[in-house]
C-alpha cells in the first residue's frame, strides 16, 4: 500500500485501501500531526530517576483527566455517533498495571527520560501486536499509540487543546482515535485519508457508519499534502488525488455525481421488501460488530440483525465482561424499533482471535485451532456467563442464538445442553425469559455441510458462513494475501455445498440463511435466490443494491440461471457466464465485463 503512482509538477496520486465508498472533493485539513520527535536523554543520578518517575505519573494523571473531561463533554452533548467506550478503553490502557510498570521499568533500568520510556513501551506492545494474525487486532495497536502520544505530549508540556475544526474539509491524519474524531463535527467532514489503519480501524468504522468516503493505509499522505491543498478522496477504489488538474477534477466531479445519484436511487429500495417479481420473499438481515452500527442498518433497510459478532465485545479488554455488561450490550441489539429479530452469535473467540489470557499458548494453525464453539465448550464457565446474558435479553424482543464453527453433532448437543442448564438456573432464580428463542448454527465447516441433514434435526435454522466455508473447502487461509487469488465463491464445489445445505435445511423444514460476505455481493444474489435461500445478511451499505436485484428478477429466472451454472465445471467460466447474465438483467449495475 501507499504506492506512489504518478508525479508531475502538482498533481499526484496515492493508492491505499478504500474503507468507505464514495467520492469527496475538498480542501485538505491536516489534523494534529503527531510526528514530533520524541526527546531522548539519559538520567544518571538516582534522585533524578525518582523525579522522572514522578514526571511520568503526573503526565499519566493529566492525560487521564483530559480524557475524562472529554468523555463528560461527549455525554453532556448526547454522545453523538462516537463510541464512548473506546475512550474508556484508552483510559483503561492508562490505568493498566502492565503499561505503567513497563514504562517505569524502562526509566529505571535504562536510565532514560520518561518520553523515551513511553516510546519504548509502545514499541514493545507493537512487537506483540505485529505477531497477531488477526487484522482487526493488529490494528488495535493504534489505541496504545494514541494513548502513548497523549502522555508524551503532556510530558513535553504540549497540551491536547481541542482545535477549532473548520467544517467542510477533508481530514488528513496519521491515524485517528475516537478522541480525535470527538473533536470534529463529523457530519460536516467531507472525507478522511490516513497514513495508517485498516478495514476495521476506528477511522474506517466511523466513516462507514457516517457514510463519509475514506481511504486508509496510505503511508505517506500526511507528508504529501499541505493545509488547504485541493484533494479528491475516492473511497471506492482507494485512491487519493492531491492537487488534481482540471481534467481529473472534471472526471471526478462526474464520478461523484454518478455515485451520489446511484446511492440516492438505491436508497429508494431500502424501505421496500426483498421480493421477486413472482412474489418470492427473501428476509434481509444486517451483520454488525458494534451496536453503533444499528442506525445505519435500519437506514439501509435491514429487517433484522442476521449476525451480531459478539466477540468484538472483547476487543481491547484486559478483563472479561461480566454478565451485567453482556446484558447491557445485548439489550441494545434486541427489540430495537424497526428491526424484527436479532441473531446473536456466541463468541467466535480463541485461536488467532484476541483473548487476554492465552496462557502463552501458541497455535501453528489458529484457523484450525481452539476457536469459537470449541473454545466455549472448553471454557464452560465463561460460555455460561454469555449464555445467561443472552437468555436474559430475550425478554426484550425476538432473539435467535447462533453457535459458530459447528463441525459435528456432539458439539451442537453439548452447546444445547449447556444452554438448557443455564435456562433452568435462570428460571429457578426467577428470571423471566422470552418464550420463543430460536437456536441455530453457522454452517461454515465442510463436515457440517455433509451431515447437514442430521444437524438440521437439532436446530431451528442454519446460517451459512461463506467466509470460513470457502476457506476450509478450498484450503486457503482467508487472511493470507498470497493465496487470496484462489478465494472463489463461484467455485463449483462451493456452489454445490451451499446448494446441499439449503436443500437439507428445507427438507428438514428449517430456515437457511447466509451471513458470509458472499450474501452481500449483488453479483451472487440471483444465484442465491435461485438456490432458495431464506435470508441474506450483510453489511448495511450492501442492502439496497441486493434488494434492487431481488426485486428485478423472477424466481424462475434465478432458478434457470442456477441450473445452467451447476452444469459448468470451471469457476472462470461460471464467473463469465454469471457476469453476462447479470449485465443482461441489470445493464446499469453490471458492466459487460466479468463480475
Ligand atoms: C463466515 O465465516 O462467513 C462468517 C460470517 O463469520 P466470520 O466472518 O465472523 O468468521
Ligand atoms: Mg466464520
Amino acid at each position: 500500500m501507499g504506492d506512489f503512482m504518478e508525479d508531475n509538477a502538482k498533481t499526484f496520486i496515492i493508492k491505499g485501501i478504500g474503507v468507505s465508498p464514495g467520492v469527496s472533493i475538498g480542501k485538505v485539513y491536516l489534523f494534529n500531526r503527531t510526528d514530533i520527535q520524541t526527546p531522548f536523554y539519559k538520567i544518571n543520578e538516582p534522585v533524578m530517576v525518582m523525579a522522572e518517575l514522578d514526571r511520568f505519573l503526573d503526565a499519566l494523571h493529566e492525560s487521564e483527566t483530559q480524557l475524562l473531561d472529554l468523555k463528560n463533554k461527549l455525554v453532556d452533548s448526547g454522545g453523538g455517533m462516537e463510541p464512548l467506550y473506546i475512550i474508556d478503553v484508552h483510559i483503561m490502557i492508562m490505568r493498566d498495571r502492565k503499561f505503567i510498570d513497563l514504562t517505569m521499568q524502562n526509566i529505571r533500568a535504562m536510565s532514560v527520560n520518561a518520553e523515551w520510556a513511553v516510546r519504548m513501551t509502545i514499541e514493545k506492545y507493537k512487537e506483540m501486536f505485529d505477531r497477531m494474525d488477526d487484522d482487526y487486532l493488529r490494528g488495535r495497536i493504534s489505541d496504545i499509540q494514541h494513548v502513548g502520544q497523549r502522555i508524551i505530549n503532556n510530558l513535553a508540556g504540549k497540551k491536547h487543546v481541542p482545535t477549532e475544526m473548520p467544517e467542510g474539509v477533508v481530514i488528513i491524519a496519521p491515524d485517528l482515535s475516537p478522541a480525535d474524531t470527538a473533536q470534529m463535527k463529523i457530519d460536516k467532514v467531507l472525507g478522511f485519508a490516513t497514513d495508517g489503519g485498516g478495514k476495521t480501524s476506528h477511522t474506517a468504522i466511523v466513516a462507514r457508519s457516517m457514510e463519509i468516503p475514506a481511504v486508509v493505509a496510505l503511508e505517506t499522505v500526511t507528508e504529501s499534502v499541505r493545509m488547504n491543498d485541493d484533494i479528491i478522496i475516492d473511497g471506492s477504489s482507494g485512491v487519493v488525488i492531491i492537487n488534481p488538474d482540471p481534467d481529473i477534477l472534471k472526471r471526478y466531479e462526474w464520478k461523484k455525481k454518478l455515485y451520489e445519484k446511484a446511492q440516492d436511487d438505491l436508497l429508494d429500495y431500502a424501505a421496500l421488501p426483498a421480493i421477486t417479481k413472482d412474489h418470492h420473499r427473501v428476509a434481509i438481515g444486517c451483520n454488525i460488530e458494534f451496536v453503533e452500527e444499528i442506525p445505519s442498518a435500519i437506514h439501509h433497510g435491514a429487517e433484522g440483525i442476521g449476525l451480531y459478532r459478539t466477540e468484538f465485545i472483547y476487543i481491547n479488554r484486559q478483563s472479561l465482561p461480566d454478565e451485567e455488561e453482556h446484558l447491557a450490550n445485548y439489550r441494545s441489539v434486541v427489540g430495537v424499533e424497526g428491526l424484527g429479530w436479532a441473531t446473536i452469535r456466541t463468541f467466535d473467540l480463541g485461536g488467532d482471535k484476541f483473548f487476554p489470557d492465552k496462557k502463552g499458548f501458541h497455535e501453528m494453525n489458529p484457523q484450525l485451532g481452539m476457536r469459537a464453539i470449541r473454545f466455549c465448550l472448553k471454557e464452560k464457565d465463561l460460555f455460561k456467563v454469555q449464555l445467561r446474558a443472552i437468555l436474559r435479553a430475550s425478554v426484550y424482543g425476538e432473539l435467535r442464538i447462533m453457535f459458530p464453527m459447528i463441525s459435528g453433532i456432539e458439539e451442537i448437543r453439548q452447546a444445547k445442553a449447556i444452554l438448557a442448564e443455564v435456562k433452568t438456573e435462570l428460571i429457578a432464580e426467577g428470571s423471566s425469559l422470552g418464550d420463543d428463542i430460536e437456536t441455530g448454527i453457522m454452517i461454515e465447516i465442510p463436515s457440517a455441510v455433509v451431515i447437514a441433514d442430521q444437524l438440521a434435526r437439532e436446530v431451528d435454522f442454519f446460517s451459512i458462513g461463506t467466509n470460513d466455508l470457502i476457506q476450509y473447502t478450498l484450503a486457503i487461509d482467508r487472511i493470507n494475501e498470497q493465496v487470496s487469488y484462489l478465494y472463489e465463491p463461484l467455485h463449483p464445489a462451493v456452489l454445490r455445498l451451499i446448494k446441499s445445505v439449503v436443500d437439507a435445511g428445507h427438507k428438514a423444514g428449517i430456515r437457511v440463511a447466509m451471513c458470509g460476505e458472499m450474501a452481500g455481493d449483488p453479483a451472487y444474489t440471483m444465484l442465491l435466490v435461485g438456490m432458495g435461500i431464506d435470508e441474506l445478511s450483510m453489511h448495511s451499505l450492501a442492502i439496497p443494491r441486493v434488494k434492487k436485484i431481488i426485486r428485478g428478477i423472477t424466481m424462475r429466472e434465478a432458478e434457470s440461471l442456477l441450473n445452467e451454472v451447476m452444469t459448468i465445471s470451471s469457476s472462470e467460466e461460471i464467473r463469465t457466464f454469471v457476469g453476462e447474465e447479470m449485465h443482461k438483467h441489470f445493464p446499469e449495475d453490471f458492466s459487460d465485463t466479468v463480475v
